[in-house]
């Protein structure tokens, strides 16, 4: 069904989504979270962060929980002091835990390794002193530039227990870009590895980082470890992890630092401009972090195994794979590889052998897994799994069903858990075990936690109503900032909503008709046809429901009559190609958009491609499809992951011509 734009709305809202799963009576009986929670964070929000804090070993307790006096500038526990490492290594060694496997570390080639919180806590230390030795104290910055092996982790872990800054820098990253973010926090050390491997291949890692050190003179040292045993050119500032990290003492104590002490920088990246450093600090974030891996995820750390298939060069992978899930003593996989290496199985061949019981991934993965087909996990045992989580990008509520059904076993709950760089830890999500879940919707804000669907003026959207996500007030994990750009800070997020005092996520989003958050993509990307306002995520929902569809990407393109109209890209499941796209099949799928969220939805072109241009991070670069829906020069291709994919869309297009 059609509407006028509604009133004071900003966006429009298409999609019904009828479609509950309540929790089981045997998940509810055993879950973390109850509903009292919600009541408890509502009763008295700095009382509720306060008791999550708890949750961390302090060495010297805080005196307020939060100063909000020089906002947008939070200040969370403030007087505390505590150390994150030893909150993620050493208490557990400490607690009797030493044998617990903290990592289960699985290579791309097969090689593997586990690691016990003891043998953590001795590398940590080891790598702690090696770093210490190179001159690396309290506030310095220090990039990582690696792949997913276990020093990554170790060397985080090193930074933090120094009090020294980390600035992770994903490994799919060019020379260019690392050299950027060196520059920008004037790193004095880069950790990186001689290569990596990548679809069955090594491929060489350390020249990116001869690039960059080369015209980035804050760099002093650049430290090695040895992962595919490929020849390096080597430097006087090149140092050989095996030969400085191993022959150091396993035994450092750690030096308790400021609750607010600087943890890391983190640059986003980048899907819609420069790349912002977003700093973090230690104490609130590590609370947030904390206090949602153990809520959201259900996590028992003396049963499940758990497992992110992240990247470290991504958010996700500092709050849930290093300091949520080690501060709350899980035993986790982490995966080196890519799904499909050696065969697109790999994954789930993981889940069984380890008997992985929690698995948090992002949409583009599972709309990856549909086009691969349902065979192909069936193929596994995959009865451990008990819960699971989606992080990235709004999940279709078909993909959602796929997972739960294929992966799920038609039962495990799914968390889709909304959250941003900015905001450090998860912030809108359903708690598996009492709220009862929705395909598609990321649902209710955690307790402690304020989010609003808000109108141009600030002012809050009617259930069924679109518009803007907001947060509406400060919390623990949230980003003290941008590395040297106060300014940047105050208009990227508290200007838009300044008069309110809102956090402005920059992310479209609605209220159906229980109030359950929906969200909607980037509010850059909302298309405005005929003056509706019509979000890119639920056409591409509506495209994703027909049975051959396994992805879609919606732009909106500048039309004579409309304004904008709406331009698909799909990819068909099964790998069907554009033979498969004829004008039958393309009228069924208009039509089908017609039905499920009305005719001013209906595309005005769909175009069947074999890949759609996305991030290293799996997200949609919807600002390429749209030059090429506009029939422009595709635009700069420097972030994406396969920057060949513009090519083959184009090169597919000329010839179904
Ligand atoms: P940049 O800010 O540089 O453009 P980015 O926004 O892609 O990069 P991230 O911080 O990794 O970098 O991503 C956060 C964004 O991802 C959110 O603002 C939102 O658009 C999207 N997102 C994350 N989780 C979800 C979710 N569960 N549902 C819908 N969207 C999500
Ligand atoms: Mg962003």
């Amino acid at each position: 069904m059609t509407q006028s734009p509604g009133q004071g709305q900003a966006l429009d809202n298409l999609l019904t989504e009828s479609r509950t799963f309540p929790p089981s009576d045997e998940f509810a009986a055993q879950a973390n979270a109850q509903p009292e929670l919600y009541e408890e964070a509502k009763a008295d929000r700095e009382a509720f962060w306060a008791k999550q804090a708890e949750r961390l070993h302090w060495d010297t307790k805080w005196t307020q929980v939060l100063d909000w006096s020089d906002a947008p500038f939070a200040k969370w526990f403030v007087g505390g002091k505590l150390n994150v490492a030893y909150n993620c290594v050493d208490r557990h060694v400490e607690s009797g835990h030493g044998d617990q496997v903290a990592i289960h570390w699985e290579g791309e080639p097969g090689d593997s390794r586990a690691i016990t919180y003891a043998e953590l806590q001795r590398e940590v230390c080891k790598a702690a002193n090696a770093l210490k030795s190179l001159g690396i104290g309290a506030e310095d910055r220090v990039a990582i530039y690696m792949p997913m092996v276990p020093e990554a982790i170790f060397s985080m872990l090193a930074c933090a227990r120094l009090g020294a800054m980390h600035s992770v820098v994903f490994g799919g990253f060019s020379a260019e870009a690392l050299r950027t973010r060196i520059e920008d926090s004037s790193c004095k050390l880069v950790i990186t590895t001689d290569g990596q491997f990548r679809r069955g291949n090594p491929f060489p890692l350390k020249p990116a980082v001869d690039e960059a050190v080369a015209a980035a003179p804050s760099v002093e040292k650049v430290l090695v470890v040895r992962r595919t045993g490929s020849e390096v050119a080597w430097s006087d500032k090149d140092v050989w992890w095996h030969e400085l990290v191993d022959g150091q003492s396993d035994v450092h104590t750690p030096e308790a630092f400021d609750s607010e002490h600087p943890l890391f920088i983190l640059y986003t990246s980048g899907t819609t401009g420069k790349p912002k450093g977003i700093l973090h600090t230690s104490g609130g974030y590590l609370t947030q972090a904390s206090y949602t891996q153990h809520y959201v995820f259900d996590l028992k750390p003396d049963t499940d195994v758990y497992w992110c298939t992240a990247d470290i060069g991504w958010v996700t992978g500092h709050s849930y794979i290093v300091y949520g899930p080690l501060s709350n003593r899980v035993t986790q996989v982490v995966y080196e590889g890519t799904p499909n290496t050696p065969h697109e199985g790999r994954h789930w061949e993981i889940v069984q052998k380890y008997g992985v019981s929690i698995y948090y991934t992002a949409p583009t993965l599972i709309r990856t897994f549909m086009k691969w087909g349902a065979d192909i996990p069936a193929k596994y045992d995959l009865s451990s799994l008990r819960v699971l989580g989606s992080v990235g990008e709004p999940i279709n509520p078909e993909a959602w069903i796929w997972y739960r059904e294929n992966v799920g076993g038609g039962k495990a709950p799914i968390v889709d858990t909304w959250w941003q760089t900015e905001t450090g830890a998860i912030m809108i999500s359903p708690l598996p075990g009492v709220i009862s879940t929705k395909p598609g919707s990321a649902q209710q804000p955690l307790p402690g936690i304020g989010a609003k669907v808000v109108n141009d003026e600030g002012v809050e959207v009617p259930h069924g109503g679109g518009g803007y996500l907001v947060l509406d007030e400060p919390w623990p994990s949230m980003l003290r900032g941008i590395w040297g750009d106060e300014e940047r800070y105050r208009d990227t997020y508290w200007s838009r909503f300044g008069e309110q005092g809102f956090y402005f996520a920059g992310d479209g989003a609605k209220y159906d008709a229980d109030g359950d958050i929906w969200l909607l993509g980037r509010v850059d990307d909302v298309m405005n046809v005929s003056g509706h306002r019509i979000s890119t995520t639920e056409v591409e929902s509506a495209l994703v429901s027909h049975p051959t569809v396994a992805e879609a990407a919606v732009v909106g393109a500048s039309d004579a009559t409309t304004g904008q109209g709406i331009v698909a890209f799909v990819i068909l499941r099964g790998g069907a190609g554009s033979d498969a796209g004829g004008a039958e099949a393309i009228k069924a799928l208009r039509d089908h958009v017609a039905k499920e969220i009305g005719p001013i939805a209906k595309p005005r072109q769909i175009m069947v491609v074999p890949e759609l241009p996305k991030t290293r991070s799996g997200k949609i670069m919807r600002r390429l499809l749209r030059d090429v829906a506009e029939n422009r020069a595709v635009g700069d291709v420097t972030t994406l992951a396969d920057s060949s994919v513009m090519d083959l869309i184009s090169a597919g297009l000329q010839s179904g011509k």
